[in-house]
C-alpha cells in the first residue's frame, strides 16, 4: 500500500512519518510521473496559492484529477483542503475543483492564527488532537460531502467518497488516526478496484 505526499512545498516529512506510523508506505511526490506507481495521495498544508502555482507549473493540476478519476483517494489538509475545493471565497480561481465545497482561507482571523483542539471526528472513537495554524474554513457543502467534523458550529473535516478534507494540521501531532482513516479508505479503492 503505496501512498504519496504531495512534496512542492509544506509539511511533507510529517505527513510521511504519520502515514507509516498508520501502516502504510509512503513517498514524497515531486514529478507527475510517481504517481503511477501510488494508491492515494496526500496534499499537505503550506501556502495554497504557491502549492497550486508549483502543481500548473508541473502539470500536477490535469495529473492528480486523472488520478482521482480512477477512484484514487486523496487527502487535504490546510492548504491542501484549500487545493481540493470547488470555490475559494474573494477568488476568481480554484485550484483541483475536485471537492464539491466552497472555502474561505485564514478565516480564524488574526486573533486566533494558531491553536490547538480536541475533536470529535466521525468514524473516529475518541476525540483526536487538532493544530490549527492559519486555518481555512469550510462554508458550503455540496449535497455529496459528508461532514466529519465541526469547531464551534463551523465544519472543519469533510469526505466526498475518496476525498477527504481537514482544516488543521492531523501530522503535527504523534495522534496519526486520521491518517490511519484516510489509509483505510486507500485500501477499500484498491480492494474494489481488485
Ligand atoms: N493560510 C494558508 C493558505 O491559505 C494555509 C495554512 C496552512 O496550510 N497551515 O494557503
Amino acid at each position: 500500500m503505496k501512498i504519496g505526499v504531495l512534496a512542492l512545498q509544506g509539511a511533507v516529512a510529517e505527513h510521511i512519518r504519520s502515514l507509516e506510523a498508520a501502516g502504510a508506505e509512503a513517498v514524497a511526490v515531486k514529478r507527475v510521473e510517481q504517481l503511477e506507481e501510488l494508491e492515494g495521495l496526500v496534499i499537505p498544508g503550506g501556502e495554497s496559492t504557491t502549492i497550486g502555482k508549483l502543481m500548473r507549473q508541473y502539470g500536477f493540476i490535469d495529473a492528480v484529477r486523472a488520478f482521482a478519476g480512477q477512484g484514487k483517494p486523496l487527502f487535504g489538509t490546510c492548504a491542501g483542503l484549500i487545493v481540493l475545493a470547488e470555490e475559494i471565497e474573494g477568488q476568481e480561481d480554484a485550484h483541483l475543483r475536485l471537492m464539491d465545497m466552497t472555502v474561505a482561507r485564514n478565516a480564524f482571523g488574526r486573533q486566533r492564527e494558531s491553536f490547538e483542539t480536541d475533536l470529535d471526528v466521525k468514524g473516529i472513537n475518541e476525540p483526536i488532537r487538532a493544530v490549527f495554524i492559519r486555518a481555512p474554513l469550510i462554508k458550503k457543502v455540496g449535497k455529496d460531502v459528508d461532514v466529519l467534523s465541526t469547531y464551534k458550529d463551523e465544519i472543519v473535516t469533510a469526505r466526498q467518497g475518496h476525498l477527504l478534507a481537514a482544516s488543521y494540521h492531523p501530522e503535527l501531532t504523534d495522534d496519526y488516526r486520521l491518517h490511519a482513516y484516510f489509509v483505510d479508505m486507500v485500501k477499500e479503492a484498491a480492494a474494489s478496484k481488485a
